[in-house]
């Protein structure tokens, strides 16, 4: 039944569950809501083949590190689920699902979070972005006849078997769909900037490292620095196979095909977006009038508008690395720092 407690997370994905480790370390009374219907958050739904980019050992959440999968050094998705089943039953982290946040609003001194409502003093945003993926808005999109897709719907190159593939996107998950469907399709690789590979020896081992110094202020640079794409082994074949070479981005779709700047035309069968996604914050839309879309100003993970909010595990605007297993766990210990420190202080 909804109640009333000190604070209420929305989503119970990797982020929702390390604040709410914190959260009962620090003995306060909270709930964690989470839209599906099982543990898991995004990495229920990645493609078939889909693996971390580091050992089990460089993705912890706080308190309980992941455990080796059997016979593989990089752990498959399945894998990252059964964890965060374990992990939300090993601290008995009060999950409640399925619960979809449809609002979160402020009532004088309380926030009220529509879902049933519940009250709570404080909100830890920490719904993800799988659930908002987005297509670039690139003319001829409506007239063209083939399929189209975006990661999220993505599972194996089976369905592209013998096709002519158009793969959009410089990142991860491109680089990545682009390795398997090269394999049994006509595959052409586009990005919307010149692709950045990360050098061969870097893989989720340095990242994590790279991640620690910036996480504590240290110089030397960020992540994203060292480039977009982890060269992980199915990205390394791909390129010794000479398939990863990418064009810039099309003029326009047609209706059987893409249209390059130079006028040429080139037939394809299927489209793939991997153009990444935005941030799923439309139930704070009540809270923050004036948030357009988009990210919401915050000052570490917290709200610069509504000092009652904290959100977690979106992106570097909300932490170092924070939308990576290992990168959740620090800002969600930041959050709590934070905002004891403010209930010391009376803000
Ligand atoms: P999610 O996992 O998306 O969880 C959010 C939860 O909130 C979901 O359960 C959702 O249903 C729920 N929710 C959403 N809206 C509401 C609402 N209104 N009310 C209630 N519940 C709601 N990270 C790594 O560390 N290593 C990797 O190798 C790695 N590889 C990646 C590969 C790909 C292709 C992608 C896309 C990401 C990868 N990441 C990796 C990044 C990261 O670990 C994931 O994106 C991660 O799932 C984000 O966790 P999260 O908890 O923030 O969000």
């Amino acid at each position: 039944m909804p109640g009333s407690c000190d604070v209420v997370v929305i989503g119970g994905g990797q982020a929702g569950l390390a604040a709410g480790f914190y959260l009962r370390r620090a003995g306060l009374d909270y709930v964690i809501l989470d839209a599906q219907s099982r543990p898991g958050g995004a990495w229920r739904h990645g493609w078939d083949s889909l693996r971390l980019f580091s050992p089990a050992e460089y993705s912890p959440l706080p308190g309980w590190g992941m455990p080796r999968q059997e016979g593989e050094e990089f752990p498959t998705a399945g894998h990252v689920v059964d964890y965060l089943r374990a992990y939300e039953q090993r601290y008995d982290l009060p999950v409640r699902r399925p619960v979809r946040v449809r609002a979160v609003r402020s009532a004088g001194d309380d926030l009220v979070v529509d879902a049933g409502t519940w009250l709570a003093r404080y909100v830890i945003s920490a719904t993800g972005s799988w659930e908002c993926p987005y297509v670039p808005d690139v003319a001829g999109r409506e007239e063209f006849a083939g399929r189209q897709l975006h990661t999220v719907n993505y599972t194996s190159p089976e369905a592209f078997r013998g096709q002519r593939v158009v793969v959009v996107g410089g990142g991860n998950s491109a680089a990545q769909i682009l390795a398997e469907v090269s394999r049994v399709a006509e595959a052409t690789w586009v990005t919307l900037r010149p692709a950045r590979f990360m050098p061969d020896d870097v893989d989720g081992r340095v990242l994590f490292g790279v991640a620690t110094r910036t996480a504590a202020g240290g110089a030397g640079g960020s992540v994203s620095d060292l480039g977009d794409i982890v060269m992980v082994p199915v990205v390394r074949a791909v390129r010794d196979r000479g398939v990863l070479h990418a064009r810039p981005m099309f003029a326009r779709l047609t209706a059987h095909g893409v249209l390059w700047s130079d006028g040429t035309e080139q037939p394809c069968d299927a489209v793939i977006w991997c153009t990444g996604f935005r941030p799923n914050l439309a139930h704070l839309a009540p809270l923050l009038p004036a948030w357009q879309q988009g990210e919401v100003a915050t000052e570490g993970t917290r709200s610069v508008n509504e000092p009652r909010l904290y959100l977690l595990g979106y992106g570097d605007w909300t932490g170092p690395a924070s939308a990576t297993l290992v990168g959740a766990g620090r800002t969600a210990k930041a959050a709590l720092v934070v905002a004891h420190a403010a209930e010391c202080d009376g803000v």
